[in-house]
């Protein structure tokens, strides 16, 4: 490819969280320009409403925007800073005709791009921004008096159900680049070389490809047990999309249409179906209400009286609760960046219910440890959990963490992969060893409140507790 001039016309692509070349209706709409396509990503982490990512989220953002890059034949531009001031600057000095972008449905995200917008526009910019994260805007979805949905079925019912033929997905269009260097890669500062970024290197591939392979595995097996399967524990068959999902390397409209021309049965693919839909509830309650991920979204429960214990925060967070469902799910989070849909119920109800921790806590901590930290999903499902969001769990169902680890890991495979030092006690003990004779515990190389804790907190008595704290903020 020649050199490229200053003065030759070009057209930018502003990347933001939609990693990827197919159905991507901005990249689309640059290469039918027919100009030279500039890549673009701005780190700008002061922006109002968005949140500074966690450790696991920044790690996975440099690995991902590696991955877009090498698509892109290198010729990915990074910048860093203000988002207006680096697009001016590209304005200023090269023959921009076009800048187009993925809109994110936060109002103060979308605040700050229709004012850059309106700034290219009134420099003579073609400026537009497309819907490539959701299956459907959330602005356009509303009851029949004008208010926002709260409840999920009506949403789904409403606007997602019976959809028979969702927008068809987009190959990735032929392109010409432009070649321009702002910053390095490295210069974002996204990679730290601390051991865990390292561990997180050997078990994750970041990109549309890795995506795209994920989701045919998927269909071709999880899919098919989806239904009953999605709970189990051992993971065998959930898709493991959400972090493709989160940073945009796999587009809503993609999986769906993979999933729907599947032959693997109707209620496998509904299952599957309303679970991306909650992604989509989340996102559509964090555009109608920004203060989700600091507020109760029902104000009473901004009344409940958390406790003040960073010892036992701390407990929760490296998995030494005395718990095996709890600690493996959160061993989990901590070593590999994910937990089973599943068991973060089960940890998010411990802590919030059996702990009495504030679920902005728990929240906090997922943020930092999780590859697919989204500010949408997470804040909801904590809000899930805490009994406090939309369409939540009622605050006196808790979950009991033994019941569930029998149910949803029977042969005891996700305990023993994550708590090792468990992985010889028997199946009948394993998710209470403390209920085990001492001579399972013996022969299992297990002593309690040595080799692995005893219990931190009593679990009926600590639910009695919580539904006390609740009763009490409920009542005002
Ligand atoms: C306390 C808590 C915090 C969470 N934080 C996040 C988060 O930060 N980011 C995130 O993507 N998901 C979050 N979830 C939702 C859910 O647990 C994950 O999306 C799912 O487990 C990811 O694994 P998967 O892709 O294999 O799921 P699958 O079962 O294969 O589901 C397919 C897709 O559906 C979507 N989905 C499934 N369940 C939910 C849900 N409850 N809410 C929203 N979308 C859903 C995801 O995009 C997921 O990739 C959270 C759940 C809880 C209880």
């Amino acid at each position: 490819m020649p050199p490229s001039h200053a003065t030759e016309p070009c057209v930018i692509v502003w990347f933001r969280h939609d990693l990827r070349l197919a159905d991507n209706p901005a990249f689309i709409c640059a290469a039918q320009t027919q100009k030279r396509i500039l890549p673009l990503y701005i780190l700008d982490e002061d922006a109002t409403g968005t949140r500074p990512s966690g450790a696991a989220s920044r790690w996975w953002l440099h690995a991902s925007l590696e991955q877009l890059n090498k698509r892109l034949d290198g010729a990915l531009c990074y910048g860093k800073g203000q988002a207006m001031a680096v697009i001016d600057s590209l304005v200023e000095s090269l023959n921009v005709s076009g800048v187009y972008w993925t809109d994110i449905y936060h109002p103060s995200v979308l605040a700050r791009d229709a004012t850059i917008k309106a700034h290219l526009h009134s420099k003579g910019i073609d400026a537009r921004s497309f819907n490539g994260s959701l299956l459907r805007p959330p602005q356009t979805i509303l009851k029949e008096d004008g208010t926002p949905y709260k409840v999920f079925t009506s949403f789904y019912r409403t606007a997602y159900q019976g959809v028979r033929s969702w927008q068809k997905p987009q190959d990735a269009p032929q392109g010409a680049f432009y070649r321009h260097t702002l910053v390095d890669l490295l210069a974002l500062g996204l990679r730290d070389d601390r051991r865990w970024s390292v561990e997180l290197d050997s078990l994750w591939v970041a990109g549309e490809d890795e995506g795209e392979r994920l989701l045919r595995a998927f269909v071709a097996r999880g899919l098919r047990g989806y239904e009953q399967g999605r709970d189990g524990l051992a993971g065998d068959d959930v898709s493991r999309l959400s972090s493709y999902l989160c940073l945009g390397a796999l587009s809503p409209h993609r999986v769906v249409a993979a999933v729907m021309a599947s032959d693997c049965g109707q209620t496998h693919k509904e299952a599957f179906f309303r679970q991306l839909v909650w992604r989509e509830f989340a996102a559509y309650t964090l555009y109608h209400v920004p203060s989700m991920p600091h507020r109760s979204l029902q104000p009473a429960y901004e009344r409940v009286s958390w406790r003040d214990d960073a010892r036992a925060l701390q407990r929760w967070q490296q998995g030494q609760t005395g718990y095996p469902l709890v600690d493996a799910g959160m061993r989990q989070l901590w070593q590999t960046g994910y937990m089973h849909g599943r068991a973060r119920m089960v940890v998010g109800s411990f802590l919030v219910k059996n702990l009495l921790l504030d679920w902005r806590d728990g929240e906090a901590w997922f943020w930092d440890t999780l590859v697919d930290a989204d500010l949408a999903s997470n804040s909801f499902n904590w809000q899930w959990v805490a009994g406090c969001g939309r369409d939540a769990v009622p605050y006196f169902r808790i979950f009991n963490p033994v019941l569930q680890g029998r149910k949803f890991d029977a042969d005891g495979r996700y305990v023993r992969c994550y708590v090792p030092e468990l992985a010889r006690l028997d199946s009948r003990y394993l998710h209470a060893p403390w209920e085990a004779p001492q001579e399972a515990l013996a022969a299992a190389g297990v002593a309690l409140g040595r080799t692995y804790p005893l219990p931190m907190v009593e679990w009926a008595s600590s639910r009695k507790r919580a539904l006390q704290a609740y009763k009490d903020a409920v009542k005002g």
